[in-house]
């Protein structure tokens, strides 16, 4: 057992690493964009995002993962899941596996969760072209990160050192050269942590009057917000080491290196105090303890329990700061926000159009656009991008540039290259012939219905080219940067989800309506259910039906289930059927009013493959009213400041 461990240690890290760099290129979705932007009720949600095993591993313990593809022989998977913080949208996400566990495969069974084990496939035609172009800059990227590393001097600038005897994977760098100013469009966070520098810079400052300084700072917000990069420019700002390590690496670890890991990176950083230490995804250790079923957890509190450890251990002012960052606040031990602890607390939020717009400027500084490409138009068209996903778009679109060997980047390649980021490759398209024409119907359907209900989001896009795992896809072009979601709007979404189905099933009939659907109806039963019991917008009236679901680990929530009668549940599945059987109702009378619309929309959707909302609505319009809809401009900075 162990030795099959150590294999995986050995294996997972560096393939890790490759993954994760390759992942910086390729591109990566976060939830949040996942969860605006690609409002495409697609046959299948798109967007790729990564989580960390350890992550996976909660998910599927907390219930919200819906399915699991597994690819390379178990090496990674992707992996549908529902995000319960934004009304229960579906997300895909990527996961790098250690292999496949039996224990995986049980517990995913026992979870009831569905998942397929596809065998290595060689890829089609078109991503071919574009993989074997890509892959040269992939593996190039990759080596002149490393060696750029390595080949540093120990203390020189930008160099990251790997310690320890245990393996330990924390890494150090004297100097991280990165500075306020490369960190964009969280202004709040920015200035709630300049204090933190000067803690570092001048402890006198504080010392002298009898202030203890904090130890603690917790980052809080999604992935690819930049929490890293804070970090880095807080020790870079100070001028001071940079110790970092994840906690999501503790899970797959041997009992004890957790623990021992922890002890040698404190003790590094108490030789070179003053200094910064970053313990990314510390959720992944520093959950509640006690809580959860089964195995696995020993290490994890051994590892939390010696962190606290060390952060009381050390004297007050010993020059070290701890900064924390995750992505949920609400599962960490309460243990760990006491004071001396991390007592303090710096949300770092997805950015706004605004702050989209001056990540994007520090992003594009050696970057070539053409003159017609503004800023300000990416910004626009990025609603729920974080700077992650900022940073990858203009890098894709750079290297598509390169690939159609122009010299400056041009509207077309951010197009492009968004749509990528948010619902993965483009495939070869189907040849003319009934599955294509089916696709057709359903994303017509979709938009159809998503142009036809006044609260939905207008189409932006309708396609029968398959991206990603898609066959098809409608985009919709959600608000910029709306937070709250009005009941009309829910039925709106729940019956635009259904649209597609809606079309199959009237154009070819009950018997004929596809698997195609499926991710679409999953979508809709969450949205329903959490309108009934998370919303309060059932007539059980305006209360919370959730029990304690906000507990993400199955033992508490075991415990707490109990809340819910079975009666009461009995009335939530009423009224979970009701909602969508009016809004299932409704879409199909919409269909079939607009089948000549339809059938015309259709026929030009299989010529061109991909029709732009305009065009759709123009065309619509010939056969029926379109309703107006709200739109909320939001009005940006003068470029010229
Ligand atoms: P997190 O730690 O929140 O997951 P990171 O700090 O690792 O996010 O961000 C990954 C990359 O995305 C950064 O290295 C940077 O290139 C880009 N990025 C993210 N947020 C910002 C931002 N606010 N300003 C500039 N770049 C950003
Ligand atoms: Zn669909």
């Amino acid at each position: 057992m162990d030795k099959k461990w150590k294999v995986i240690a050995l294996w997972v890290l560096p393939i890790t690493i490759v993954i994760l760099i390759t992942w910086q290129i390729l591109g990566s979705a976060t939830n949040n964009q996942v969860n605006q932007t690609a409002s495409s009720s697609a046959s299948r949600t798109a967007p790729v995002g990564k989580i960390s095993y350890g992550r996976f591993l909660d998910y599927v313990e907390s219930g919200r993962v819906t399915s699991v593809d597994i690819y390379e022989g178990g090496r990674n998977a992707i992996v549908e899941s529902v995000d319960p913080e934004i009304d229960n949208r579906v997300q895909r996400l990527r996961v790098d596996l250690p292999g496949l566990a039996p224990e995986l495969i049980s517990s995913l069974k026992e979870e009831g969760i569905s998942f397929d084990i596809h065998p290595p496939k060689t890829a089609p035609a078109g991503i071919g072209i574009l993989g074997n172009l890509l892959f040269p800059l992939i593996l190039i990227g990759g080596l002149i990160l490393l060696s750029r590393r390595s080949n540093s001097m120990p203390g020189g600038p930008g160099q990251a050192m790997q310690f320890g005897k245990t393996k330990a994977r924390f890494a150090m760098e004297a100097q991280t050269g990165v500075k306020f100013d490369d960190v964009a469009g969280v202004n709040e966070a920015k200035q709630d942590l300049e204090e933190v520098v000067t803690f570092l810079k001048q402890p006198e400052r504080f010392t002298s009057v009898g202030a203890q300084i904090p130890r603690g700072v917790l980052l809080v917000g999604p992935p690819g917000t930049g929490k890293t990069l804070l970090a880095k420019a807080i020790a870079g700002e100070a001028g001071v080491p940079f110790f970092s390590l994840s906690g999501s690496e503790f899970v797959e670890m041997f009992v004890g290196v957790g623990a021992s890991r922890v002890r040698d990176l404190f003790k590094r950083a108490k030789e070179n105090s003053p200094c910064l230490i970053f313990i990314d995804e510390i959720d992944a250790v520093g959950r509640q303890r006690g809580a959860g079923i089964g195995g696995g957890n020993d290490e994890r509190e051994q590892t939390l329990n010696q962190l606290l450890t060390e952060m009381d251990g050390f004297e007050g002012n010993s020059g070290i700061i701890i900064i924390a960052a995750t992505n949920r606040p609400d599962v960490l031990d309460s243990a760990l926000m006491r004071p001396g602890r991390f007592d303090r607390q710096v949300t770092v939020d997805a950015p706004d159009i605004s702050g989209r717009l001056s990540i994007l400027k520090v992003h594009s500084r050696n970057k070539k656009l053409e003159k017609d490409l503004t800023l300000e138009s990416i910004a626009r068209r990025t609603p729920g991008f974080t700077g992650a996903d900022l940073a990858n778009l203009l890098n894709e679109a750079a290297i598509l540039t390169a690939r159609r060997r122009k010299n400056k980047i041009g509207l077309s390649e951010i197009d492009d290259a968004v749509d990528r980021i948010i619902a993965g490759m483009e495939g070869t398209p189907l040849v003319d012939g009934r599955s294509k024409r089916l696709i057709a119907y359903h994303e017509v359907g979709h938009a159809l219905i998503g142009s036809l209900v006044k609260d939905h989001d207008p189409v932006q896009k309708v396609t029968v080219i398959p991206r990603g795992q898609a066959q098809g896809l409608t985009w919709f072009s959600p608000d910029d940067d709306q937070t709250l979601i009005s009941r009309a709007q829910l039925k709106a979404r729940i019956m635009g989800a259904l649209g597609g189905r809606a079309a199959e099933d009237i154009i070819f009939g009950r018997e004929e309506v596809t698997t195609g659907a499926g991710g679409d109806v999953q979508m809709v039963a969450s949205m329903a259910r959490q309108m009934v019991t998370r919303f309060g917008m059932s007539s059980l009236g305006p209360v919370s039906l959730e029990g304690d679901s906000q507990e993400v680990f199955v033992g508490r929530s075991l415990m707490n289930t109990s809340d819910i009668s079975e009666e009461i549940s009995k009335q939530i599945d009423e009224q979970v059927r009701s909602i969508v059987k009016k809004c299932y109702d409704e879409t199909l009378e919409l269909v079939a009013k607009n089948r000549s619309a339809m059938d015309k929309l259709v026929e030009i959707l299989i010529e061109k493959e991909t029709m732009d909302g305009d065009e759709f609505c123009k065309i619509l319009s010939n056969y029926t009213d379109i309703p107006e809809k709200d739109r909320f401009i939001p009005v940006l900075p003068d470029p010229e400041k």
